[in-house]
């Protein structure tokens, strides 16, 4: 089965000032109306039955989809990952500096996303939600993974002790940064990660919020909205 994947911008939506202009998240204090027009456009754009966005708690817990979402639906509460057989059905993961992670197995016909910062990523909700597609039927050899835009490296500062605390948790994440610096590549460990698992395929999205103004940073901005990272199964031939 064709797996599609998108990842939003700041551009092409209603939201206003901290939150210009395609905020889709409903949490972060903007305008309500302007996240639902928002989140209409996503849907319609992407021709999907429907649209699943998660409550997004930093922790590793997976929602298992199985029914078509209808607009309006609550976020699902206490969730930072996803996982559906369902064709069309959009999972999407909101970030702001943290990794949003897009998995399919084409094969078997699976996706999963998952919301993977700091501490999501310690906690380890890649693995779970590795686990939660394989009991969809996935085969993690025939799994591949995209991470989307986040905080590099270079730019995220962390305390010492922090970092070697992720390290830890996450091997391969611990950096420099380019005030050299201790740092965090939370891209890094999670691609070592998946490697690990044994992922066949993972691609990375080298893009950095912080650097690139066309995308959210909650570390550059702290007030401010929250991109996308969209993937789901297209019914139709590929
Ligand atoms: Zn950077």
């Amino acid at each position: 089965m064709r797996v599609r994947r998108v990842v939003t911008t700041r551009a092409g939506g209603r939201s206003t000032g901290p939150f210009a202009r395609f905020n889709l998240s409903a949490g972060v204090g903007d305008d309500p109306a302007a996240v639902a027009a928002n989140r209409r456009r996503l849907a319609d754009e992407l021709r999907v039955r429907g649209v699943v966005f998660l409550g997004q708690v930093h922790g590793a817990q997976v929602a298992v989809v199985d029914t078509v979402p209808r607009p309006g639906d609550p976020d699902r509460p206490g969730t930072d990952a996803a996982v559906t057989a369902l064709p069309g059905v959009a999972l999407a993961v909101l970030a702001a500096d943290c990794v949003p992670v897009l998995l399919a197995d084409p094969r078997a016909g699976v996706v999963g996303v998952a919301h993977a910062g700091r501490v999501g990523a310690a906690a380890g909700v890649l693995p779970a939600t590795l686990t939660a597609m394989a009991g969809l039927g996935a085969h993690v050899a025939d799994c591949e993974a995209l991470l989307g835009p986040a905080v590099c490296g270079a730019c995220y500062e962390v305390p010492a002790a922090m970092r070697d605390e992720v390290e830890a948790a996450l091997p391969g994440s611990a950096a420099r940064t380019r005030r050299g610096t201790p740092g965090l590549d939370l891209r890094a460990g999670l691609r070592a990660q998946l490697v690990g698992a044994g992922v066949g395929r993972i691609g990375v999205d080298p893009r950095c919020t912080v650097e690139d103004p066309d995308l959210y940073s909650y570390r550059r901005d702290h007030r401010t909205g929250r991109l996308a990272a969209v993937t789901w199964l297209d019914s139709a031939p590929a």
